[in-house]
């Protein structure tokens, strides 16, 4: 049952690094926070100092950000069939996790990327392969998180099953899931939201990852129709989701206590904005 008059966790990603993310945050009321822990377009990460990571876990201890959520580099993908691209992208989640783990993040959250040009099941076992070698690689309580995805062009994470399948195969405690509510629907995985097919979609999550294995919640418009296959975020209320859409999500109780991070354009298009936590705020009420 949803907890009534609990305040939902309405967070947002937040640009300006780790120096910045916090007070980013606070500036535009967001309880939880995703940001990037190294520059998304390069393959090199950055370590923060430890004087740096000392500083956030100190400042987050004093504010009102209750979940920090990394996102991976944008190149990253386990799935590649270029064997560069996959040392890289697996080195590239290593040195992300770590940093994770040394700003007391809850978790990396990651893209499972595309197989295309090879075959499928293969790229299955280079995900597999990949994630248990980034968990062994860096001890510690920072989960990694996979992201379900619009699926196309041999994307693997467009289905419950594909996301269960690799989730399964790895088999370890760290390994969670993130629901990108625009990929979803983007996926087709719902034509739209509505109470019965919100339900009818986290039973099904339920029964392959069950509940616990969700870390958080992408909370994004799309742009573009159910099934389209392509993933452009959109304002809350500003695209084929709807807003009733996102009042179906915010009532299922089973999602009530996970954190909601907004990745949209921003009404001026400067990235996640208050308009957009409070409009999704409302929907829970
Ligand atoms: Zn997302």
């Amino acid at each position: 049952m949803a907890k009534k008059g609990a305040a939902p966790w309405v967070g947002a990603h937040v640009g300006g690094g780790i120096a910045n993310a916090l007070a980013r945050a606070e500036a535009i009321g967001a309880t939880a926070i995703q940001l990037f822990g190294s520059s998304p377009r390069s393959w090199r990460a950055t370590m923060p100092s430890v004087d740096a990571a000392k500083a956030f876990r100190a400042a987050r201890e004093k504010s009102a950000v209750r979940a920090v959520f990394l996102h991976a580099a944008y190149l990253v993908n386990l799935a590649s069939v270029s064997p560069d691209m996959y040392a890289f992208s697996t080195q590239s989640l290593i040195d992300h996790l770590k940093i994770a783990e040394m700003i007391g993040a809850e978790g990396l959250i990651f893209h499972l990327g595309s197989g295309k040009g090879g075959d499928r099941e293969e790229a299955f076992a280079r995900e597999i392969v990949a994630i248990k070698k980034i968990l062994a690689a860096v001890p510690g309580k920072t989960k990694l998180i996979m992201e379900n995805t619009a699926g196309g062009g041999g994307k693997i994470g467009a289905s419950i099953e594909d996301v269960a399948r690799i989730y399964h195969a790895v088999g370890a405690e760290r390994l969670q899931v993130c629901y990108d509510t625009a990929h979803g629907f983007e996926a087709g995985l719902v034509e739209e939201y509505t109470p019965a097919t919100v339900k009818k979609l986290f039973d099904a999550w339920e029964s392959a990852v069950g509940m616990d294995a969700l870390a958080a919640i992408h909370t994004n418009d799309s742009k573009t129709r159910s099934g389209s296959h392509h993933d452009q975020h959109e304002n809350i209320g500003e695209g084929y989701i709807g807003l009733r859409g996102f009042v179906a999500l915010a009532h299922e109780a089973r999602l009530r206590e996970k954190p909601w991070i907004l990745e949209v354009p921003g009404f001026d298009n400067e990235g996640p904005d208050k308009k957009n936590i409070d409009i999704l705020t409302n929907c829970f009420t």
